[in-house]
């Protein structure tokens, strides 16, 4: 700091003024590009040019790129910024001195405009390059040595805006890279435990109905089979789920459109929970019968399968009433049960690959694909999925879709 104002006791009272600004507007910035507007509004009255062109280094250090230009001045430059400068930005940036070159001035140029007059400045700190700054006068005149002095207290601050940015990039990417890396170890160890246990249960099983030692009577031996048969299709389930969530991801699942009628799609569903939970008490409630949408009927049965099994399994015991409503072009499709309910803070989250609330009983299995898979397929069919809960009083997840426009 005592550096700087050595420096700056050089500048005069108006110069030293917006020399404060700049640095202040640095110290404050949050967009890059609207600090980088504001350092030109503050420089230019004190320091003439008509262009500000910024190189950053590319990934090899060698070749720079424009990332931001700036015209400000002689009318004719107005309609667009323009990078002008680059071989002065290159000279600056290798060399690290400050360049000033005049270019376009053959003899047989009539229009003075058209000779540039350009200031380079190197941008760099200990140990790393980060660019050149480029202030450019059309038809001059040249830059003297205070005005190439102020402007490279605007270069410092520059660097120091860059730099800033890079350490903000940086922080950013490795903390991406840290979220990612857990949740990486998170789905290994889930899934590893998702599948071994089903596994286990055939494992353990068919090794107990193979032993010779033992003769099963056949009441023993089918309850053992059915065991095996059910964590085989869970196991199968579990599979199905992390492809279909891999394929989303990567945008590769296809959807295969028809002209489908919910009511007859939700019945369908309610039919087929009822019959695997004979406990089960559902109430279906379909307002506008006979509405069309343009559905993959698998797909989508696969979402309103998913939140009722979800209802089944984490409000165990309670009735789940789905309804059926048609509001201007869409079709409204709650899910509600009258279960524990998920308190604010997880339910946007509800939605997230591999989200499963803290606090769930760890005797309820699941990945925290489910919802993830929902919404994606919801999307595809450019609805919304979302979800509304009270602790105590139970979660409700509600469904868009827009109707085809023939069946209305
Ligand atoms: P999974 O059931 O495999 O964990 P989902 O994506 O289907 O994955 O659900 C994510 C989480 O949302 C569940 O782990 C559970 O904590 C919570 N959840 C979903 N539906 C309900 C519900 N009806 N009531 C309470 N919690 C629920």
């Amino acid at each position: 700091m005592d550096d700087f104002k050595k420096a700056t006791g050089s500048l005069r009272p108006q110069e030293l003024e917006a020399v404060y600004a700049i640095s202040r507007a640095v110290a404050e910035a949050v967009n890059t590009e609207a600090v980088l507007d504001e350092i030109v509004q503050l420089a230019r009255p004190v320091f003439i040019f008509d262009n500000m062109v910024l190189y950053t280094c590319c990934q090899d250090n060698n070749s720079l790129e424009v990332k931001y230009a700036r015209a400000i001045g002689r009318g004719r430059f107005h309609e667009a910024d323009l990078a002008w400068g680059e071989a002065t930005a290159q000279q600056a940036h290798l060399t690290h001195e400050i360049v000033t070159q005049v270019e376009g001035a053959g003899s047989n140029e009539p229009d003075r405009t058209n000779i540039r007059y350009s200031l380079g400045l190197p941008l760099y700190t200990s140990g790393e390059e980060l660019g050149a700054l480029v202030f450019i006068r059309f038809g001059g005149p040249a830059f003297l040595p205070e005005q190439i002095h102020l402007a490279e207290f605007i270069a410092q601050h520059v660097a120091q805006l860059l730099q800033h940015r890079q350490l903000v990039e940086r922080i950013a990417d490795l903390e991406a890279r840290r979220r990612l890396d857990n949740l990486q170890e998170d789905f290994i160890a889930t899934i590893s435990h998702e599948l071994l246990t089903p596994l286990g249960f055939i494992k353990g099983y068919t090794t107990t109905l193979l032993r010779e030692d033992i003769n099963w009577d056949e009441t023993t031996r089918r309850e053992f089979l059915n065991i095996v048969n059910e964590e085989s299709d869970r196991l199968r389930e579990l599979i199905d789920n992390l492809m279909d969530s891999s394929r989303l991801q990567a945008g590769t699942l296809r959807m295969n459109f028809q002209l489908i009628r919910l009511d007859t799609l939700l019945k369908d569903i309610a039919l087929r929970a009822q019959s695997r939970n004979p406990n089960l008490s559902i109430e279906l409630n379909l307002k506008s019968p006979g509405l069309q949408i343009l559905a993959d009927s698998t797909r989508l049965g696969q979402v309103f399968d998913n939140i009722i099994n979800n209802a089944i399994k984490y409000a165990p015991n309670s009735k789940v009433v789905v309804t059926m409503t048609e509001f201007g072009n869409r079709a409204h499709i709650s899910i509600r049960d009258f279960g524990p309910g998920i308190s604010p803070q997880h339910l946007e989250k509800l939605f997230q690959r591999f989200y499963r609330v803290p606090d769930t009983s760890t005797s309820v299995r699941g990945t925290g694909l489910g919802l993830y898979i929902c919404r994606k397929i919801i999307q595809a069919h450019h609805g919304e999925i979302t979800a509304e809960s009270t602790l105590g009083e139970g979660t409700t997840f509600f469904i868009h879709l827009p109707l085809d426009p023939n069946s209305t």
